[in-house]
């Protein structure tokens, strides 16, 4: 009887050792893997950043727009550029998103989000490579690889390209994050709030020294399906918790109650811990690395498939 019971655990605790994190948990049952290398986001993101730099309101800014339009649109997409004004410090400002959808059936939305505006007044030649291009990037190669393949039962997955993420002078209700802003505006005129399953937001997610700093201001349920996804794809080691709250384009989804998270790493800098290349010169394609890109895509593309079974209520806080 004992020996019984002594197998019993033995069978128990290798049960738990096989459910643990490994590549070959599928995302759902049933559901391979969706194959994602960093090198295509890298190709895209380098694209993206010989744009040039990309304030908001500039011509550069406006090329940048209908560059990313142009490329969801070769994936089979059909995008569009919403081009709206917001108040900015001493005056009104244009601003554009750009929007791309993988129709599903759920009822459902996902949100996947980066801001594509780089920071005004950094130089002339500011590349912004990880601030913004990696996110732009990112999503355009997540849109890439799913385009065409996305289930149509799964929730509707949204891209959204923001713009006038970054401030002029300060944060406020007047300065930063108006593409976010006005996406939750168009989501609340839809009545569509209720529908966001998550939102997840990237922003900073090419530094070689990938290491990933989740705030605190988001769902917890969902922190906890990005630290559980990276454990699966066996990156956990590059994702971390922030111990303080960053100000970023998921902030206004929270606000009206939208599940949200911010997959950004703000230790980007000339040593571990540092971020003295952000907002700077230094932040050149030289300091990313595709394999940081193919890490946080991996574990986008399982959360995304992880919403690909049978219908699921919202994120519980
Ligand atoms: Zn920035």
């Amino acid at each position: 009887m004992r020996r019984w019971v002594l197998l019993l655990l033995l069978l128990a605790a290798s049960i738990h050792v096989g459910c643990g994190r490994d590549r070959s948990h599928p995302p759902m049952p049933g559901v391979p893997p969706v194959p994602f290398s960093g090198e295509e986001a890298m190709a895209e993101c380098e694209s993206f950043v010989r744009l040039g730099p990309k304030s908001a309101g500039t011509k550069e800014s406006r090329q940048a727009a209908e560059y990313i339009r142009d490329r969801l649109k070769a994936f089979g997409l059909k995008p569009w550029v919403d081009e709206f004004e917001d108040p900015v410090p001493g005056g009104t400002g244009v601003f554009r998103n750009v929007t791309a959808v993988l129709p599903g059936g759920s009822g459902e939305i996902l949100i996947l989000a980066a801001h594509y505006d780089t920071r005004v007044g950094v130089s002339e030649t500011f590349a912004g490579a990880n601030d913004s291009g990696s996110g732009v990037g990112l999503l355009l190669a997540l849109a890439q690889v799913l385009s065409g393949i996305y289930p149509g039962s799964a929730p509707e997955l949204r891209f959204l390209f923001l713009d006038g993420e970054e401030c002029r002078r300060e944060y406020g209700p007047a300065d930063g994050l108006h593409g976010s802003r006005h996406a939750v505006r168009q989501l609340q005129k839809a009545g569509e709030v209720r529908k966001v399953r998550a939102m997840i937001l990237v922003d900073m997610v090419g530094d070689r020294d990938l290491t990933v700093t989740i705030p605190r201001n988001g769902t917890s349920a969902l922190i906890r399906q990005v630290l559980n996804a990276a454990a699966d794809e066996g990156v956990r080691a590059s994702f971390g918790i922030h111990p303080g709250v960053i100000l970023d384009d998921h902030q206004p989804f929270l606000d009206v109650g939208i599940p949200a998270v911010d997959v950004i790493d703000f230790q980007y800098g000339s040593s571990p811990g540092a971020n003295d290349y952000w907002h700077t010169d230094e932040d050149t394609m030289e300091k990313l690395d595709a394999k940081s890109l193919g890490k946080v895509g991996r574990v986008l593309l399982r959360l995304i498939q992880g919403t690909w079974g049978a219908s699921h209520n919202q994120v519980d806080e």
